[in-house]
């Protein structure tokens, strides 16, 4: 008989944005000849950057001759890629992370969700609330939860992001194996200090624990103050895994290309306690069940560190932050507490009480789409998030509807 992983029946329904779209719709269907402007996803809008598209038409040119083809890549990315990501990433800023400890993939989401792979069946877990939703899910379905009560799984430690700790949680009280961390951070879009990623650091070397840190929006960090990497602090090698993507960078979400580093000198420890190190074990994985990323999408991402490439994703990434911009002072002219907008596409909104009645109240009176706080977490309640990614037109358009309706 075959058995089914029973662990997927634990999983909450993924109801966040599937209740969205069933409120938009049954909105629209009812008022036809409204126009609805959606920023409420976490997906970019303007097109890639001609570095970008020139790079990517040479490669399929290249794939069209005899003499240029390439077969199967190293999974672990070309030598091109990885060298540049090291090099303008890591080592310009002071980050001693070597090309081969940089592993190219086709997406953070999967690479935060596939990682759990090497961790023992119980480990606890850190996860902060509100969050996004791949790190708890993954683990629900690797069986390292029970069953979920209030929006909440048993035996994980939920680190709440509240307005009192400025979203960036507190240590926990009780030891932890692992820890996920993502700033910017989505939804709140706060960002973390040196000193508050040197505090987790200390924390993580003193439980023999490892940070998963997800750096998906460091492009967006304008502040000269805030680390890009958790690298940028001293000690994280041996401590820390960091993710980062193409996607938010360079609008690479329909591309596909991202990277996780696994530093040599990371560790995870046997039932014994002996030290083993997890670069050739993700190395292992990564080899037996991934075929690497193409090789034009390879060169795309590798143009986004040419010099025209920097200026260009730096416009790109500014263009939305223009736009978080003109959101964040509409909201601050109407009485608005937020954070999150600066070094952040994503502007997190303290709305009141209920998350949901906010999203209602602005969908039916200005047609407009955010996404209700409440479905990343308890610690969501009462907040919205709104996204920046979006056409100029549209966010200004936006934000004259909400000048009417919340005045
Ligand atoms: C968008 C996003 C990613 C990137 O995902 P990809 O799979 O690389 O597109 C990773 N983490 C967070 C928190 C994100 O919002």
């Amino acid at each position: 008989m075959i058995r089914v992983n029973e662990h997927y029946a634990k999983l909450q329904s993924s109801y966040l944005f599937s209740e969205i779209a069933k409120r938009v719709k049954t909105y629209q269907a009812e008022h036809p000849a409204k126009k609805v402007i959606r920023l409420g996803i976490g997906d970019v809008t303007e097109p890639l950057p001609a570095a970008c598209i020139a790079a990517l038409h040479t490669a399929v040119d290249e794939m069209a001759a005899r003499a240029s083809f390439r077969g199967y890549g190293p999974e672990q990315g070309y030598d091109f890629l990885r060298q540049a990501i090291a090099q303008n990433d890591y080592q310009a800023r002071g980050a001693q992370i070597d090309a081969d400890e940089v592993f190219v993939s086709d997406g953070s989401k999967c690479d935060t969700a596939n990682i759990q792979e090497l961790f023992a069946d119980k480990v606890t877990i850190a996860i902060p609330d509100p969050v996004y939703p791949v790190y708890v899910d993954t683990n629900v379905m690797a069986g390292r939860t029970g069953k979920a009560g209030k929006g909440r799984y048993k035996g994980l430690v939920y680190l709440d992001s509240t307005i009192e700790n400025g979203f960036v949680p507190a240590l926990p009280e009780q030891p932890v194996d692992l820890i996920y961390l993502c700033f910017p951070n989505n939804p709140t879009g706060a960002t973390a200090t040196r000193e508050q990623l040197a505090a987790w650091v200390r924390y993580a070397q003193a439980n023999k624990a490892l940070i998963l840190f997800d750096a998906a929006y460091e492009a967006f960090i304008r502040d000269p103050a805030l680390p890009h990497s958790i690298y940028e602090i001293e000690g994280a090698r041996d401590v820390a895994i960091e993710f980062r993507s193409f996607s938010k960078t360079a609008g690479f979400t329909g591309t596909r290309c991202a990277f996780t580093v696994v530093p040599k000198s990371v560790m995870a420890y046997t039932k014994k306690g002996e030290a083993v190190a997890l670069h050739p074990l993700w190395n292992r994985r990564h080899t037996t069940k991934f075929n690497g990323v193409s090789y034009p999408i390879q060169r795309a991402a590798e143009a986004v560190y040419s010099p025209e490439g920097k200026a260009q994703t730096c416009a790109l990434v500014d263009f939305y932050l223009g736009n978080a911009a003109l959101i964040r002072s509409t909201l601050a002219d109407l009485g608005f507490a937020m954070t999150g907008g600066e070094n952040s596409p994503y502007i997190w909104v303290n709305v009141g009480k209920d998350s949901w009645k906010f999203f209602d109240k602005l969908l039916k009176r200005a047609q407009v789409v955010t996404t209700p706080g409440a479905g990343f977490g308890r610690c969501g309640q009462g907040f919205i998030r709104i996204s920046a990614f979006n056409s100029r037109e549209n966010v200004e358009e936006a934000m004259q509807r909400l000048r009417k309706v919340l005045k």
